[in-house]
């Protein structure tokens, strides 16, 4: 299969490859450990001197197979299943940062990954400097330190819908010798792939449309393999100098383009262990099968309900960059011509106190944290998901107090509207 498959082929047949007699269809591997002839062998695992299983704590071929599903969807060179989005991201940034660390990240980014940066890894001595992703780039110099070791940014912010001009981030990024890291859960692959604009590391909460039916928590890292630790090994020590803890194994040498998925699977789920369920896995990669049918048909459908509540008197604003006009719509354009996403951001005239009103009117659309799945669903930010930010983070966040996040699903987009109009009725 050496022939470069469409994404839609990917989708199907991509990670599991059975040899003779095995299952067609990829196999849980309920099996927390794994069985070996020798002593010596075993040995040699611990050693990461040969490549096979022994804990799932570290790794699970259910989990390996789905990883390499996605790595092939988002053309990178490694990935790993995390537990979740959180743990994709806390990882992606970890395994590069240490105490006296500081990251670079777009202020317009989902709400637990804000507190994520902001507060938790503030307390593990990691500084964060949010910047307005709009910003000119002689102004987002300026946040950049000595210490900087990493670029964060969404693809789509969830929920602001802000699209990230990744070419502009990742110039910056390599201008002072660090990665660029893209979550990428709104876009998904099937409508953006963020190395082929200079990204280096790629982060989803495979929680949204890749699993697509809201059953699984979990997340996922992919490295493209182009980012040259060596050339910047200073800044680096944790994948350039020796490492204690496997008898001194340097990864960079010993794993080449692997290098920064084998030191996160070797260090941090070793020591922090938010692996994936092989359960999850499994149902994740049913998920995988149908993405390519899902998306095309979320754009369509959310496309059609964003112009209907732009036509409406009663909605006083609609963010969505597929939408001529919208403020990211030539970003979207460039980065996603083949469409976004299924989420809408709008307001009603009303503000904040007639969003509940609205949303409590709702019958086909449930109000549930969830977004991004087949079902239409319905949040309010400043009541919810970003309910512990004040008016001003609010702001800076891209989330106006009045938003109301409206994930389009994929059942008849006539069906939506009509319940969309009852309940502005
Ligand atoms: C939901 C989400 C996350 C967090 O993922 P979980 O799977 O809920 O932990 C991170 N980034 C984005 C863009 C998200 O939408």
């Amino acid at each position: 299969m050496s022939q470069k498959q469409s994404l839609d082929t990917i989708c199907i047949q991509g990670g599991w490859q059975p040899k003779n007699g095995e299952p067609r269809v990829l196999p849980i591997y309920q099996s927390t450990t794994f069985k070996y002839e020798t002593s010596e062998q075993m040995g040699r695992l611990f050693d990461l001197e040969e490549d096979g299983y022994f804990y799932t704590r570290l790794a699970n071929p259910t989990n390996d197979a789905v990883a390499a599903k996605i790595c092939a969807l988002e053309g990178g060179v490694a990935a790993m299943l995390t537990s979740s989005g959180q743990a994709a991201n806390m990882y992606a940034v970890l395994n590069i940062c240490s105490a006296g660390d500081h990251i670079v990240s777009a202020a317009t980014i989902y709400g637990g990954t804000s507190n994520l940066f902001t507060v938790t890894l503030k307390r593990f001595g990691i500084e964060c400097t949010l910047v307005d992703p709009d910003a000119p780039e002689d102004e987002l110099e300026k946040a950049f330190q000595p210490n900087t070791r990493a670029v964060f940014g969404e693809t789509i912010a969830n929920p602001a819908l802000v699209v990230l001009d990744i070419e502009k981030f990742a110039r910056l990024a390599h201008k002072h010798g660090v990665p660029l890291i893209v979550d990428n859960t709104f876009a998904t692959p099937i409508n953006c792939r963020p190395f082929e604009w200079g990204a280096d590391i790629v982060t989803h909460s495979t929680t949204k449309y890749m699993d697509g039916h809201a059953m699984c928590v979990g997340g996922c890292i992919v490295d493209s393999g182009n980012f040259d630790w060596d050339a910047h090994a200073d800044k680096f020590p944790g994948l350039t100098t020796p490492d204690d803890s496997y008898h001194g194994v340097i990864y960079t040498q010993r794993f080449g383009k692997g290098a920064y998925i084998t030191k996160a699977t070797a260090q941090l789920m070793r020591d922090m262990g938010s692996i994936q369920s092989p359960q999850n896995a499994f149902l994740l990669n049913i998920g995988l099968e149908t993405l390519h049918l899902r998306m095309p048909r979320h754009c369509e459908n959310a496309m059609k309900v964003a112009s209907y509540l732009k036509s409406r008197e009663d909605v006083a604003w609609v963010n969505y960059p597929g939408l001529e006009g919208d403020k990211y719509h030539e970003l979207a354009e460039k980065y996603m011509p083949n469409g976004t996403c299924g989420v809408i951001s709008f307001g009603l005239t009303g503000g904040r106190a007639a969003a509940g009103v609205f949303m409590d009117k709702l019958k086909l659309a449930a109000i549930v944290t969830h977004v991004a799945d087949a079902r239409t669903s319905v949040l309010h930010p400043a009541s919810h998901t970003h309910r512990q930010l004040s008016d001003e983070q609010l702001v800076e966040a891209g989330v106006d107090p009045s938003l109301i996040r409206l994930s389009v699903g994929i059942e008849d987009a006539d069906d939506i509207i009509a319940d969309i109009e009852q309940a502005l009725r």
